[in-house]
């Protein structure tokens, strides 16, 4: 029996088989030698995009799917269920939101349809900063006007994809900190061409992480790029930024929902399969219950992402449940990568069995692209009301 079968009982069968099917050329192995080079997954990425799947929210007016954060959902879901990393283009999906939201028809017209079609990847995010950290107005980089240009000195860390990327949403400051009212004021949004910038102003460095993400160092040097490259209003960039941060969440909560149910259904054939004592070790309560328990939690977790998801394709306030999707689905993933590897013993380490890999695949949601603790302090002080904490 597949335990997570009755997950998949819902209208976007066919989507989901798909993807399925696409996922079947990627299997274990492909992953596996990956991860030992650190090396980025282009061909599947390339087929992602040739199958139309990193358009889903592109409206079809500028050759998208139009489709929603339900449908993207699943898609990423069934991406990490099926055993793949969709860490390596998700961001494709979502940042361009920033553009269809608050671009001019001009950035939409010349940007959409050639990242709907795969000819630009717009896939790199420019927010964190190695001396601000979660502190995000605090940021440094500055981006200054002069004439027909913004020019831009500063540094950028764990920006992913940027080697893989020919644009880049760049968030810096346009005017200082202290010459703001409010400390969300005077940050903007601008595309930076990632062709025409590196080796001209712009230098790359690779960090190597634990697991494979391509994530990087920037190190702006007098960057030069067009001002008409500004997304949206000067000094608006914060509140861009809060608008995307919704389906953010709600997109990485379905690839934390994937990830728990591929351990899931892993640890429950392992389970059956090893005999230890003359007897299956699942026949042990002290092996079954926590597999149980983690099942509990992830249907719970589920059903909140799924809520969040439809909260936002009907144009509702979701903040706390796409939140609390984040928090509940990357605690459910790591609860079941805790799991997999008591109950695969020693097995739980060998490269051979994958579960250590995405074991460390996993761990990322704690942390990145919000911490737990933000999320908590978020819900403590704009749902519960608690006095704010920092
Ligand atoms: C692999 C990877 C990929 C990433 N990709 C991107 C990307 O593409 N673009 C991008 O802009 N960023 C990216 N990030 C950055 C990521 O969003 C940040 O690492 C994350 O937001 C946490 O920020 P920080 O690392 O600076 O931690 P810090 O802000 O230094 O926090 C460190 C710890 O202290 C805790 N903490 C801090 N303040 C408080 C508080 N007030 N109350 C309670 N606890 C607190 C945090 O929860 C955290 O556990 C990536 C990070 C990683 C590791």
């Amino acid at each position: 029996m597949n335990p997570t079968n009755r997950f998949v009982e819902d209208s976007h069968q066919e989507l989901i088989s798909a993807v399925r099917e696409l996922c079947r050329e990627y299997p274990d192995k492909y992953w596996r030698e990956l991860d030992e080079t650190r090396s980025y997954p282009e061909a599947f990425v390339q087929a992602l995009t040739d199958a139309g799947y990193m358009a889903t929210l592109i409206p079809e007016e500028y050759g998208g799917a139009g489709l929603g954060v339900t449908e993207a959902s699943a898609i990423l879901e069934e991406i990490h269920h099926s055993g793949g990393n969709a860490a390596a283009c998700h961001a494709q999906m979502y940042i361009m939101g920033t553009l269809l939201r608050h671009g001019s028809e001009k950035h939409k017209r010349e940007y959409l349809p050639k990242i709907a079609d795969g000819s630009l990847r717009l896939q790199a995010f420019g927010v964190s900063e190695p001396n601000t950290g979660t502190d995000t107005t605090q940021m440094k980089t500055m981006a200054v006007k002069n004439g027909d240009r913004y020019v831009i000195n500063g540094q950028k860390i764990w920006i992913s994809r940027a080697e893989h990327s020919d644009l880049m949403l760049l968030i810096a400051r346009t005017t200082p900190v202290d010459q703001v009212k409010k400390r969300t004021e005077g940050l903007s949004t601008i595309l930076v061409d990632m062709r025409q910038a590196v080796g001209h102003g712009l230098r790359i460095r690779p960090i190597r992480t634990m697991m494979n993400h391509a994530t990087t160092e920037l190190f702006f040097d007098n960057l030069e790029v067009p001002a008409e490259n500004l997304v949206g209003e000067e000094g608006q960039g914060f509140r861009y930024l809060l608008d995307s941060l919704n389906a953010e969440r709600i997109l990485i909560a379905s690839e934390c929902i994937g990830d728990a149910r591929w351990f899931l259904e892993r640890t429950c054939r392992y389970a059956n399969e090893r005999v230890v004592f003359g007897r299956p070790i699942g026949k042990n309560q002290g092996v079954q219950f926590p597999i149980a328990r983690a099942y509990a939690n992830l249907e719970a977790a589920r059903l909140m992402v799924t809520r969040a998801a439809s909260l936002f394709d009907g144009g509702k306030p979701c903040g706390p449940e796409a939140n609390m999707a984040k928090l509940l689905a990357a605690d459910v993933s790591w609860e079941l990568a805790n799991v997999a590897v008591q109950t695969y013993g020693g097995f739980g380490f060998a490269e051979e069995y994958d579960i250590e890999r995405k074991f460390r695949e996993t761990r990322l949601y704690q942390v990145a692209p919000i911490s737990t603790n933000l999320i908590l302090s978020y819900l403590a002080e704009h749902v519960l009301g608690l006095p704010r904490s920092y």
